[in-house]
């Protein structure tokens, strides 16, 4: 019988109900999704060596004379052990199995025999453990090349699945490109179908690389044409257009009392030409902690807020909203910014009724308003909003982020300043915010002292306690951050125990406060309130300090248990410090101690660049852990490389050209056809 794509696996010879069970179980039904399910490795046994120079690890097949072969019992009696010796012109080799007596009768001494397997010189001498073997002379099934490995399910047995794949092998080449051909030859890659031959049946490591290019490619291209999709739709849309007044942007840097840097200038100029376009702005502003996004937001508010329309900050936490407000209420006095959040409605400095305030902002008597997550759940209606602006907008869902943007009632979708204080690295953020336009601020505000960060072992906490009681006799403050905030067992992992500890030894005289997210929002913000005063001392909290909080008397900060965070994360924290002209201090105190753990605080230590640290984390975490599971879905790949810029680059650059081509892609169905299911497997940004 022919097989086809579409043919079911049922149509196989000998494959049995079961297997077909197991092949369901993993999605596989007929014979393109068994295809499409490519090997996650090889064993690579096409190459032979010498005996006498077999290394560790070696993949190899290994042909010659048996010599002699016995077996015995392990010493607990539990497992046989069948030990052979392999002989040919260039040495002795031993061969050892478990659990497989009946090969003695069948390898028997003067045979010879072609072994496949891996090298193991763990325990002294070369072995090669529980090796493949094969009869010489045959044609090689089992050794001599390369084997694919696949990921299984249930009882499914990798011969199974290799045998009902060479069944299919000519369907293969049914299958259609859809990258076009002028694409191929210059970026020199095979053909989808010969990629998908390369993958399943290689002869080489070359064919499998081959292979690899390809898909990674189609990847990454497939993912660059969403991006490319949804800026073209962005553009489609209208928005208001804030023309540019200098006399007003001067006004507003003049009231300042600081000078702007130069990176400052250079991201709020990039925004404010964004706001000058009909279409929506879409822009993510970068900066480390303390780098002064704030202000530049506020600068791009002005604008807006000038030619009498809304502005909407987000913040991530309700303390956070509330010192923002605070921030907004001094650069806007003349508008009266309102605070929304879950438990408090203010305009200006005045509590108002939560009814009241909806109306206002209905009536865009209220031009500017700061509030949490409560601002997206509430039926909140906005009347002229012009500009979104989203900090910490990691914290918040992708669905969450667009919430505003695309429920108030007005024909004009809003412009939209995104904000992160974790630093993307240039490749990542193609890959996985190819939509958005980037704005960096790598200067740090002038006169900054740098802080001393400095790694102790566990318990040599002395110098950490010396160093707090010194400060705060200058009337300064300190932060001791832990993982938890109950713990039984460690008296410094939780901010419970670790306040108990402290209050009852090397902090005693000490005026100490607790901060976690279990505090209702009042108490939070009298703790908050007490630290920034001095009433607290020494805060003991998790990372719900991690976000913009500034206190600028905070001059030391100590983080247990540090092993449990990542470098980025670690950078924000201690971002929280050195928020003044006073020379500020660093404790990393991990609670567990390894070579590892060191090398990676060590980068703490040396460095304070955010994006360097960013790079860093991705080589000893990898993406997912750094950028949260929204970011992370989002730039899992199966073939490419998310940091591989120049691949990238090149996969941007023909998205854009296969939309220049032709917008509709009409003549690219099958281009079209991808993107379509894309769209609909990802929720995109
Ligand atoms: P982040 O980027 O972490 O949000 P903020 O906007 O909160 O940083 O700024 C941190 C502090 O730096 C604020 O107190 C702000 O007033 C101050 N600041 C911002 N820009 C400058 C500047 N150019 N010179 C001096 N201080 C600045
Ligand atoms: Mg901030």
């Amino acid at each position: 019988m022919a097989i086809h794509l579409s043919t079911p696996l049922e149509k196989l010879v000998g494959i049995g109900t079961k297997t077909i069970q197991d092949f369901k179980h993993m999605g596989l039904f007929c014979v393109r999704d068994l295809l499409w399910h490519i090997p996650f490795r090889y064993d690579d046994y096409s190459k032979t060596k010498p005996i006498n120079q077999l290394r560790h690890g070696d993949q190899v097949t290994i042909i010659g004379t048996i010599k002699s072969i016995s077996s015995r019992k392990s010493k607990n009696q539990r497992i046989s052990l069948t030990e052979a010796f392999l002989e040919n012109e260039t040495g002795t080799l031993k061969l050892v199995w478990f659990n497989q007596v009946y090969l003695e009768r069948r390898l028997v001494p003067g045979s010879k025999w072609s072994f496949a397997g891996t090298i193991d010189r763990r325990f002294k001498e070369t072995i090669l453990l529980n090796p493949i073997h094969e009869h010489i002379g045959l044609s090689s099934q089992k050794t001599g090349r390369i084997f694919p490995i696949y990921s299984l399910s249930g009882n499914l047995k990798m011969f199974r699945i290799r045998e009902a794949i060479e069944q299919c092998r000519s369907a293969i080449f049914e299958w259609q490109d859809w990258l076009p051909e002028v694409i191929q030859k210059k970026e020199e890659l095979c053909a989808f179908a010969q990629a998908v031959f390369f993958l399943h049946f290689p002869k080489n490591q070359q064919e499998i690389y081959e292979g690899r290019k390809r898909l990674a490619f189609d990847e990454l291209l497939l993912r660059q044409l969403m991006f490319a999709q949804v800026r073209k739709q962005q553009q489609k849309k209208n928005s208001v257009y804030i023309p540019v007044v200098k006399e007003q942007l001067q006004a507003f840097t003049l009231q300042l009392p600081f000078v702007l840097t130069s990176s400052q200038r250079k991201a709020a100029w990039e925004i404010i030409q964004d706001l000058a376009k009909d279409e929506p702005m879409n822009r993510l502003l970068q900066g480390d902690v303390g780098s002064g996004k704030t202000v530049v937001a506020a600068l791009a508010a002005s604008s807006v807020l000038a030619q009498g329309l809304q502005v909407v900050y987000l913040a991530p936490t309700e303390l956070l909203a509330k010192q923002q407000h605070k921030v907004f209420c001094d650069f806007f006095t003349e508008y009266t910014p309102a605070l929304f959040t879950r438990s408090s409605h203010k305009v200006g400095g005045e509590d108002v009724s939560k009814h009241d305030l909806l109306t206002k902002i209905e009536n865009n008597e209220i031009k500017c308003v700061i509030g949490t997550h409560a601002l997206l759940q509430e039926s909140v209606k906005f009347s002229r909003l012009a500009l979104v602006i989203i900090d910490e907008q990691h914290r918040f869902g992708v669905e969450q982020r667009h919430a505003l943007l695309e429920r108030h009632n007005q024909e004009m979708v809003p412009h939209l300043l995104s904000m992160t204080a974790t630093p993307i690295p240039r490749s990542l953020a193609l890959s996985c915010y190819g939509d958005l336009e980037i704005s960096c601020i790598k200067e740090r505000p002038k006169g900054r002292k740098s802080i001393l960060t400095k790694c102790l072992l566990p318990n040599q906490e002395e110098s950490l306690y010396k160093c707090i009681l010194e400060e705060i006799k200058k009337d300064h403050r300190a932060y001791i951050v832990c993982p938890l905030i109950e713990g039984e067992e460690d008296e410094t992992k939780s901010v419970i125990a670790t306040m108990k500890f402290l209050k009852n030894g090397p902090l005693k005289q000490v005026r100490m406060g607790i901060l976690h997210g279990r505090l209702r929002s009042e108490e939070k913000e009298q703790v908050m309130n007490d630290f920034l005063k001095g009433n607290i001392q020494v805060l003991v909290s998790t990372t719900v300090i991690e976000v913009g909080v500034d206190v600028p008397e905070a001059t030391v900060m100590a983080i247990f248990g540090a092993e449990h965070f990542g470098l980025a994360q670690l950078h924000q924290l201690r971002g929280r410090i050195g928020r003044s002209d006073k020379p500020s201090f660093c404790f990393l105190c991990p609670k567990q101690w390894s070579p590892r753990i060191k090398d990676r605080l060590e980068m703490l230590v040396v460095s304070q660049d955010g994006f360097f640290l960013a790079e860093k984390d991705l080589a000893f975490r990898g993406a997912g852990d750094i950028f949260g599971t929204v970011q992370s879905g989002f730039t899992q790949f199966c073939f490419a490389d998310p940091f591989n810029q120049v691949q990238i680059e090149k996969a941007r650059f023909w998205a854009d050209w296969i939309f220049e081509q032709d917008s509709s892609l009409t003549s690219f169905p099958l281009i079209k056809q991808e993107l379509l299911q894309a769209f609909d497997a990802i929720h995109l940004e």
